[in-house]
């Protein structure tokens, strides 16, 4: 699987393009000159320490925070204050936060139906429709009818996976989507993030699971103090890190 995924085509089609990215929290320099190309089919992993602006970067992204300066492109789209081009960015890109973030009294599929019936304006049968197909894809398709206070946490994360594809996104942005999870947990929702890159969707992923950055990712980005200080293939990211701060996190970590 592990080989499978390596060879998945990353093609020469430039996802998201960041260019001299800069933001502020109020006087606090978050993110500092940011200049990062995504090509379609890519799987990156972002690491760093807590604190070092990995969740501000994907945020930002999609419009979640606002950057000061330089620019960030998604498919074409530059990103500014125009709602329009934030809309169609937002409707490329779907996000799965650490929080599972479903809505308590909405049942699975309600859940999985929303968005693509009222801001997509999907007929109520095919957004069922495309909501069963994903429900079935993420494996659990006999929870549709639950609530999610009626599901373990691995479930809750796999039914905001699916709610996110419902909406079909062309990137997808994951940030720490395990890390509230029981260990038992962790595995069912990382072959499903998995198999979505052996589909060949772009992903981004902030993650501390470097079992999976090994596997999947074609690239690793280290990121420390709001900077991107390092970006390798993870053979040479993890074997042969370069910067003190990297072989210093990689110490920690592994
Ligand atoms: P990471 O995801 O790498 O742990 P974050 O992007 O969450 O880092 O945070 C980067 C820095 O920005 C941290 O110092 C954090 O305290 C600060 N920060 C995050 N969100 C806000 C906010 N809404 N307002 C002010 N500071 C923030
Ligand atoms: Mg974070």
């Amino acid at each position: 699987m592990a080989e499978q995924a390596q060879e998945l085509t990353v093609s020469d089609e430039v996802a998201i393009q960041i260019n001299n990215m800069n933001k502020w929290y109020g006087s606090f320099h978050v993110l500092r000159d940011i200049d990062l190309t995504v090509y379609r089919g890519e799987r990156i992993v972002i690491a760093g320490p807590s604190g070092s602006g990995k969740s501000t970067l994907i945020r930002c992204i999609n419009a979640l925070e606002e950057h000061q300066k330089g620019s960030i492109t998604v498919d074409g789209t530059l990103l500014s204050s125009d709602l329009k081009n934030i809309d169609r960015i937002r409707s490329e890109v779907g996000m799965v936060f650490q929080h599972f973030n479903l809505f308590p009294h909405l049942t699975i599929l309600e859940n999985c139906t929303l968005a693509p019936i009222w801001v997509r304006k999907t007929p109520k049968k095919e957004a069922e429709d495309i909501a069963m197909h994903f429900l079935t894809k993420v494996k659990i398709p006999d929870q549709a009818n639950k609530y999610p206070g009626q599901l373990s946490g691995g479930q809750q994360q796999r039914v905001a996976i699916a709610r996110s594809l419902c909406m079909r996104p062309r990137i997808m942005l994951f940030d720490e989507p395990t890390s509230a999870l029981d260990p038992e947990m962790i595995k069912e929702v990382l072959d499903t993030m998995v198999e979505l890159a052996e589909e060949g969707m772009t992903m981004l992923c902030v993650t501390h699971e470097m079992g999976f950055a090994r596997q999947v990712a074609n690239r690793v980005i280290f990121m420390d103090a709001g900077q991107i200080v390092e970006q390798n293939e993870p053979e040479e990211f993890f074997n042969n890190p370069q910067n003190e701060r990297t072989k210093l996190f990689l110490s920690q970590i592994l």
